[in-house]
């Protein structure tokens, strides 16, 4: 998948509607729209890197800050108290769909309900894959 028919670039470049939860000039962050727990978010830094294998040393501040926006958004988010999970997939053989680099924030509810599915095009849930 390259930068042009990249899904998250089309959001960033705001080609696609999507509701915002946080924007600044590095980063942006969305709702998955599979969500997997009550609050299930993206965050995603702008520049067009496929995956942290990809990254580069000089992407080190903005892979950094990536973890510290997170941190900052949990805070937003009210989850920081009740608990969240970050998930961060690298490549095929982790599951890694969409090659634009991004960080699944998951909070709400139970945790142990929290979960990997696979969707059908509608949205369904067709099976659970891994329980996170
Ligand atoms: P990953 O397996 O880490 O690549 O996860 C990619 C995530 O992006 C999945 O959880 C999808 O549900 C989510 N996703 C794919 N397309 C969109 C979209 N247009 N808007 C929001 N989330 C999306
Ligand atoms: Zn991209």
């Amino acid at each position: 998948m390259s930068e042009a028919n990249c899904i998250f670039c089309q959001i960033i470049k705001k080609e696609i509607p999507k509701k915002i939860i946080y924007e600044d000039k590095k980063y942006i962050v969305f709702e998955d729209i599979h969500p997997r727990a009550p609050i299930h978010v993206l965050i995603v830094p702008k520049k067009h890197i496929v995956s942290l294998v990809e990254a580069t040393k000089k992407d080190k501040t903005l892979i950094n800050g990536l973890m510290w926006q997170t941190k900052i958004l949990a805070e937003k988010l009210g989850i920081d108290k009740s608990g969240y999970k970050l998930i961060l997939n690298c490549g095929r053989g982790a599951g890694q769909i969409v090659d634009h680099i991004h960080l699944h924030l998951l909070g709400g509810g139970n945790y142990k309900d929290w979960g990997i599915y696979q969707h059908s095009k509608e949205g369904e849930i067709l099976s659970k894959v891994f329980q996170v």
